[in-house]
């Protein structure tokens, strides 16, 4: 994971080691070869922007010429201002009142909504949480299915349409499905919901009618960290059409270049809440920026 970004910027701050005193020049030339790093990266550009300025006003200020090591010093800014592009502090979720705490899921089709339902269940549930989790999902022909053959695995049981009833109304299942669980005395609900493989309107219609109907505590908008910066984008139109509250990134264990990650937060103002890492149900942690930003420069 980030394994490139990661030499790469480290290997820039090596290159200020030894001097006693840090030229202005000196900065600019770790500066440029740590935007590089991160446009190849595939960080969106007013973030490299933001990042980088951010980064030399600071390494050419008091803090550093005062340092008795100034290359550590600048280590240590670059830590500080990955945290926060990273979002920050660990982002939470926001729990109900009155339980159930009803979450959301969003997404494109394929982003990896169904597996990481799977995987939240079956954490919540290893927190000593007795989630519910709800299938409606019905554009896809195989998703309640797979969202019950998750459900199993996870130990948590699905509320999904009667079989043959493939065709139902995913706002009614949705609601259905909350008061079940409401009823049940479960103190979470996942509501897994439909994607499209591009952004489309009646989506994100339908996406808008389920959060009116259910109003989730939490909206979380799960995205293929493999698609780079193009999360960012995804990601806006999501949070102008339907709106959320935080952000899973799914397939971290891929050759994700470290682009989403970085982009995401300092596009949407959004914490990315979880990461999803493989195609098991404990293929999944919490997201720590101080955490990510230390595995970058590790
Ligand atoms: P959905 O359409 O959003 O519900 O996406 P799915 O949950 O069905 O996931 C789409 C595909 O991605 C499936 O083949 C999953 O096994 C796979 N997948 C989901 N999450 C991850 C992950 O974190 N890592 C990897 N490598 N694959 C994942």
């Amino acid at each position: 994971m980030f394994n490139n970004l990661s030499d790469r910027i480290t290997a820039s701050l090596k290159g200020l080691r030894g001097h006693g005193r840090l030229s202005e020049a000196d900065v600019d030339k770790t500066i440029r070869e740590i935007r590089r790093a991160l446009l190849d990266a595939d960080v969106a550009v007013p973030v490299v922007r933001d990042f980088t300025g951010r980064v030399r006003e600071r390494a050419l200020g008091e803090e550093v010429s005062k340092a008795l090591n100034p290359a550590q010093q600048v280590v240590k800014i670059v830590h500080d201002e990955l945290v926060d592009v990273l979002g920050g502090a660990t982002g939470e979720l926001a729990w109900a009142k009155n339980p159930p705490t009803v979450i959301m899921l969003a997404g494109l089709q394929g982003a990896g909504k169904t597996t990481l339902a799977g995987k939240l269940a079956r954490w919540m549930k290893s927190e000593g949480h007795t989630p519910m989790l709800v299938a409606a999902d019905l554009q896809r022909p195989n998703a309640v299915n797979q969202l019950q053959i998750v459900g199993e695995r996870a130990g948590v049981p699905v509320f999904a349409p009667e079989p043959g009833n493939g065709v139902g109304d995913p706002v009614l299942v949705a609601m259905n499905g909350v008061s079940t669980a409401r009823f049940q005395q479960h103190d979470i609900v996942i509501v897994d919901t439909a994607g499209r493989l591009g952004i489309d309107e009646e989506m994100m219609q339908q996406a808008r009618d389920i959060r009116d109907a259910v109003h989730p505590d939490d909206t979380l908008f799960v995205v293929d960290a493999m698609i780079g910066q193009d999360a960012a984008r995804v990601a806006e139109a999501f949070r102008d059409g339907v709106g959320f509250t935080g952000v899973v990134l799914s397939k971290l264990d891929g050759d994700a270049r470290g682009g989403a990650a970085l982009s995401i937060t300092g596009v949407t103002q959004r914490p990315i809440l979880f990461a999803s890492t493989g195609e098991q149900l404990g293929d999944f942690e919490r997201f720590h920026p101080d955490r990510m930003a230390g595995r970058i420069l590790d």
